[in-house]
């Protein structure tokens, strides 16, 4: 595909949390899409730098920039730095996250903080700035349509219950509100807001649900689709919610789950 055939040349990205699992898949293939890409980590600058590094030979273009998406500050220096190197931010995918299980009497203040922090509080953050800068950068000989798009990770625990991880959980349903209160508010900015809700994804962040044949038969009875998905399932859905092909498309959330969300216990009616 010609550069200018592509769905996102002329779009700059910014991907959050982007060194590993699924965000470092949608960093590939927002670039491989055409996009300039800002690749966002917290701590692992080695695996953010051979990601660039393989953009970058691919003919693309990246950068990788430090930043706690919980740290305000980080937040704005972040968006600085991508704007600074690309121009402009058409792109903002939102997905940073975290776990730390335990049930509920034995949940620490600090396990409920820090998630509610890096996977909802990182949310608005990252929003807030994203909206600021999409009202005042100029749209114009821009061949895109709207003023820009935000994509948040959410996951099918935003209408799933969760015993055992109610911190993540209760992160996950604020994702939810917050993207369509968000895409309310900002619609008529030509922004769009809108969530994606992976299901069981092979990524580290749930190692230990598919690294075993035993964790892995009982996790596929939870999807009817009968396969775990792969950080390219989402990415893709993320290429197109970013791109103009879903011009129309604001306050939803795509579930990108082999049916996951869809009640799999009452497949033998119940
Ligand atoms: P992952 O652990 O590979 O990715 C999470 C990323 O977030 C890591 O790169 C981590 O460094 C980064 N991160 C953590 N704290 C951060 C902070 N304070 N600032 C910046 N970055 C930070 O796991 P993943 O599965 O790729 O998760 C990506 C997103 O997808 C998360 O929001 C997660 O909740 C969501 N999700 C994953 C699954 C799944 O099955 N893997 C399912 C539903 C939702």
């Amino acid at each position: 595909m010609s550069f200018k055939e592509q769905l996102l040349a002329h779009h700059a990205a910014i991907v959050t949390g982007a060194s590993s699992g699924i965000g470092l898949a949608v960093a590939e293939a927002l670039a491989a899409a055409g996009a300039a890409v800002v690749v966002n980590y917290r701590s692992d600058g080695d695996r953010a730098d051979a990601l660039v590094e393989r953009i970058v030979g691919d003919n693309g273009r990246a950068i990788a920039v430090q930043a706690d998406v919980s740290d305000e500050a980080d937040v704005a220096r972040l968006f600085d730095v991508a704007a600074e190197a690309f121009g402009r931010i058409d792109v903002l995918v939102s997905n940073s996250g975290v776990q730390k299980d335990a049930a509920v009497a034995d949940m620490s203040l600090a396990d409920w903080n820090t998630v509610i922090d890096v996977n909802l509080t990182g949310q608005f953050l990252c929003a807030r700035e994203a909206v600021r800068r999409f009202r005042v950068q100029p749209c114009k000989g821009r061949p895109a349509r709207s003023a820009g798009t935000i994509i948040a990770m959410s996951s099918v625990h935003e209408i799933i219950p969760w015993a055992g991880h109610i911190n993540y959980a209760a992160a996950k349903g604020g994702t939810r509100m917050l993207t369509r209160s968000l895409a309310q508010e900002v619609a008529a900015d030509s922004i769009r807001v809108n969530a994606i809700a992976p299901g069981a994804i092979r990524t580290p962040i749930n190692k230990d649900a598919w690294d075993s044949d035993a964790a892995l038969e009982k996790l596929l009875r939870l999807i009817p689709y009968g396969r775990i998905g792969e950080p390219e399932d989402v990415a893709r859905a993320a290429v197109w919610l970013a791109s103009d092909q879903a011009d129309y498309v604001t306050g939803t959330t795509l579930f990108v789950d082999g049916g996951m969300s869809l009640y799999p216990e009452f497949r033998d009616n119940g």
